[in-house]
């Protein structure tokens, strides 16, 4: 047996905790001894007039990565700098401000967070929080499910978040066409991928950015997610004319290929895992269904997969399994 599956049977809590804390944490983390050097590496990718993207790497959350998983974009604007999303640490919230200031060699006008997952939103910090906003739902949802975050992530990736704290949006987005020092933002607060998320279509630059409402090359996390409201989310974004989409994971792509691979993973696996608990598969033989050939080569397709037999499970367990009380009736 497998040191995976030794852990997953002697202790399941512990795994379920994890995939309730929804981020993208290794079910076994390494404690390394040897010390990183503790900064970041952002590079900004220029993808249009005045539009930076920072690529997060095609993992999930190690102490090796720091967290700096999710795509993060930086838009100029006569006003000043326009972020959207802040990382995972104070320290990426830091490096990211200044860098955000030497590209536009402008102040921070606003950020914006998509949702709530801490590798999208614990680098608040190092902003005015004067300047951050996000929908209603994001901001609940950082407050009520933050600390659990925050201790998943200091066991995860530990020194690098250092001096990180929670910081609350001070701004609420709703819908409608916001323009910043002549850059016309449409926000679109939806839900999906959690019950909060916010995707913003940069009208000036045709650019979509869609957080984690769409993933490209690397497997959609669901432990947060309602998968008939993102499909329906996920339709209502394929509508709209953009001339490139930014993933909350992945390269940036002309032709939507984050929404339709998006799709295709959310029907795949909602399949597969329906089927193996019909047929009354326990969730460790769940966990080891073949994927489709198609998500062969999207990183860490099996790893996904299995959080999310874990909590799919859970609510087909909850949902069509009689409970006690029901069966005393
Ligand atoms: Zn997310």
């Amino acid at each position: 047996m497998t040191k995976f599956n030794d852990d997953c049977d002697s202790d399941r809590r512990r795994m379920l905790k994890l995939a309730a804390a929804s981020i993208a944490v290794p079910l076994l983390p390494v404690f390394i001894a040897n010390a990183a050097p503790l900064t970041y590496t952002l590079t900004p990718q220029k993808i249009g007039d005045g539009v930076w993207m920072i690529a997060g790497v095609q993992e999930a959350i190690t102490f090796e990565n720091g967290g700096a998983i999710a795509n993060i974009t930086i838009l100029d604007s006569k006003d000043g700098a326009i972020v959207v999303d802040t990382g995972p640490s104070r320290r990426y919230g830091e490096q990211l401000a200044t860098l955000a200031r030497d590209l536009t060699g402008k102040d921070i006008a606003r950020v914006y967070i998509t949702h709530f997952h801490p590798d999208h939103a614990f680098g608040n910090q190092g902003f005015d929080v004067a300047k951050v906003a996000a929908p209603d739902g994001v901001i609940k949802g950082l407050a009520a499910m933050g600390n659990s975050f925050s201790d998943a992530m200091y066991y995860i990736a530990r020194d690098w978040m250092r001096g990180t704290e929670i910081v609350l949006p001070s701004k609420t987005v709703t819908e409608g066409v916001e323009e910043i020092g002549g850059r016309k933002l449409r926000l679109m607060p939806r839900a999906g991928h959690t019950a909060s998320d916010l995707a913003i279509l940069d009208e000036t630059s045709g650019t979509l950015i869609a957080g984690d409402l769409a993933f490209l090359d690397r497997a959609p996390t669901t432990p947060h997610a309602d998968l008939a409201v993102w499909q329906t989310t996920l339709k209502e974004l394929g509508d709209i004319q953009c001339r490139l989409l930014i993933p909350g994971h992945g390269p940036a792509d002309a032709g939507k290929r984050a929404l339709t691979q998006t799709h295709d993973w959310l029907i795949a696996i909602q399949e597969i895992i329906e089927r193996c608990f019909n047929e009354g598969q326990d969730m460790p033989e769940a966990m080891q269904a073949p994927l489709p050939k198609a998500f062969e080569g999207m990183a860490l397709a099996r790893y996904e997969f299995t959080r999310s037999v874990m909590h799919l499970y859970t609510k087909l367990e909850a949902a069509k399994l009689p409970s006690v009380g029901a069966r005393e009736k």
